[in-house]
């Protein structure tokens, strides 16, 4: 029997042991360093921490949830989902909580995988990494950050342990975890200092409600949920198109934000600041309605002058003024481009991933890398949207993989052939050189400006790309 090890139960993790489980692979371990399922939908805690993608899209197409608390639900509710997925598809018995996996070695002469855990060696003939693009807090290299005598932490580690009523707060970032904390914190606060490096394009967020008559109709009436899906789906494969493809749909999209500013920020000057100055989509576009009017309140000052350091008292900026605060959150993102870390997986030969991928993560599909043999990657590189449903590649991942490894069972171990993702990387890069994202600085490349997070084309192309294994591809270890 085919043994799998599937590391991380966020919503690849899971969405790869359903498709396992119904195909019949029942000797499937999950590993999990944490007490509960959920990945960053268990991490982020923040207030206001929501998914900007509709909840009917952002969810496996095969587990509609009909009691969606609102469009775009809030974190708990996600939790919540992912948590009855776990339960629905008896996937509990199959995990190992408080488990972290520190790497995993091909041994050649067995053709097997040897998993290292925190509890201890485990063998299995496949093992799938899920273990996300988002999961390692960035904190910024800033002078003196360790000096700081207030309370500080990152938004993915919020402390709740701090109350922020009457602080002064000095919050650094303005990504998407940003926008979303910022307009909850800043009726607490006494004064909320935003250090903005680069500001984003925003769009309203057209959420709403799900009332009990929702919940009732999407029950009876499952199609209804399936229309808002396929909306929602045509809405971000056109916003897609938008930035790699059509500078119309592009120009569209920059004066939605342009309009959405002028009527949520009356004060021409702070909207200066606030209006970015790359082309749309080279950052992340963000969907929000409460952000922008939050930082029109008196209590909110908008800082863009660099950030020289932090001093035991508060943040200094290039023009030597020091912003004097009680408490500093990070809204600084994640180390996207260090892959699968802290893994340390060996392949053939024993050669190290991370040595392979010095000049930047790549992998065929963003799934399979040459001489790693029965190693799949979920969420890998070149996989993440500029817009759209995440889970939707997922799926089309786990399905892949899935039929990967019906081959690999009747013909031994695989590997995609050298040439092969070669070729497929090479067509890869040069797409997205030309892409928006290759036009400004984002957690979408690397250091060295090689655009390793993202897929070059649309979620459709994904899918029809990955929706047949061709074994001609790969070859036997
Ligand atoms: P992020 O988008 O990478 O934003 C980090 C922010 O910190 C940026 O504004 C960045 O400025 C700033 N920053 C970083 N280092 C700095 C420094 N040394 N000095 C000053 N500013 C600095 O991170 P995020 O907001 O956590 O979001 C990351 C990703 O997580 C998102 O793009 C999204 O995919 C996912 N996410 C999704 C949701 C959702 O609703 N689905 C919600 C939250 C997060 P620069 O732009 O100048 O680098």
């Amino acid at each position: 029997m085919t043994s799998i090890a599937i590391i991380g139960t966020g919503f690849g993790g899971l969405g790869a042991a359903i498709e396992l489980k119904q195909a019949g692979y029942d000797d499937v371990t999950i590993f999990e360093r944490a007490d509960d399922v959920g990945g960053v939908w268990r991490e982020n805690t923040y207030p206001g921490a929501a998914c900007d993608v509709p909840s009917p899209y952002y969810s496996f197409s095969f587990e509609p949830n009909p009691r969606w608390p609102r469009r775009f639900s809030p974190q708990p509710a996600i939790l919540d989902y992912l948590r009855d997925v776990t339960a629905k598809y008896d996937l509990k018995r199959h995990i190992r909580f408080n488990t972290s996996v520190s790497g995993a070695d091909y041994d050649e002469s067995t053709r097997r995988w040897t998993v290292h855990t925190s509890g201890g060696d485990v063998e299995a003939d496949v093992v799938i990494s899920a273990v996300g693009q988002l999961s390692r807090p960035s904190w910024p290299n800033i002078k003196g950050r360790e000096t700081f005598e207030g309370a500080s932490f990152h938004s993915a580690l919020w402390d709740h342990s701090v109350d922020l009523t009457g602080k002064r707060v000095a919050v650094i970032g303005t990504g998407a975890s940003a926008i979303q904390f910022v307009p909850e914190i800043q009726p607490q606060v006494a004064k909320l200092s935003l250090f903005q490096r680069t500001p984003p394009y925003i769009v309203p967020r057209p959420d709403t409600e799900f009332s009990p008559l929702h919940h009732r109709v999407f029950s009876a009436l499952p199609v209804t949920q399936l229309t808002e899906r396929l909306a929602w789906f045509g809405v971000t494969e056109t916003m897609g198109v938008a930035f790699l493809y059509s500078k119309p749909l592009a120009k569209a999209l920059t004066a939605l934000s342009r309009r959405h500013m002028r009527k949520q920020v009356p004060d021409p000057e702070l909207r200066a600041k606030l209006w970015p100055s790359y082309p749309v989509g080279c950052k992340r576009i963000l969907f929000s309605s409460n952000y922008l009017p939050a930082l029109t309140e008196p209590n909110v000052e908008v800082i863009t002058d660099g950030i020289s350091e932090i001093t035991a008292t508060g943040v200094r900026t290039n023009d030597g003024m020091l912003h004097e605060v009680d408490v500093i959150i990070y809204g600084t993102g994640f180390t996207a481009s260090d892959f699968l870390a802290p893994l340390q997986i060996r392949g053939v030969g024993g050669q190290d991933l991370r040595e392979q991928w010095t000049d930047g993560a790549r992998a065929y599909l963003g799934m399979s890398v040459p001489d790693f043999p029965n190693f799949f990657i979920m969420y890998g590189p070149n996989t993440n949207l500029g817009s759209g449903s995440i889970v939707t590649m997922l799926e089309s991942q786990a399905s892949y993989i899935r039929k990967a490894i019906d081959h690999a069972r009747d013909a031994g171990p695989i590997s995609v052939r050298a040439d092969v993702a070669e070729e497929f990387d090479r067509d890869t890069q040069g797409r997205l050189s030309g892409s928006v994202w290759s036009m400004c600085s984002s957690w979408y490349r690397n250091a060295s400006g090689r655009v390793a997070a993202n897929w070059p084309g649309t979620v459709t192309e994904y899918r029809l790309r990955t929706a047949r294994f061709n074994e001609k591809d790969y070859e036997v270890a």
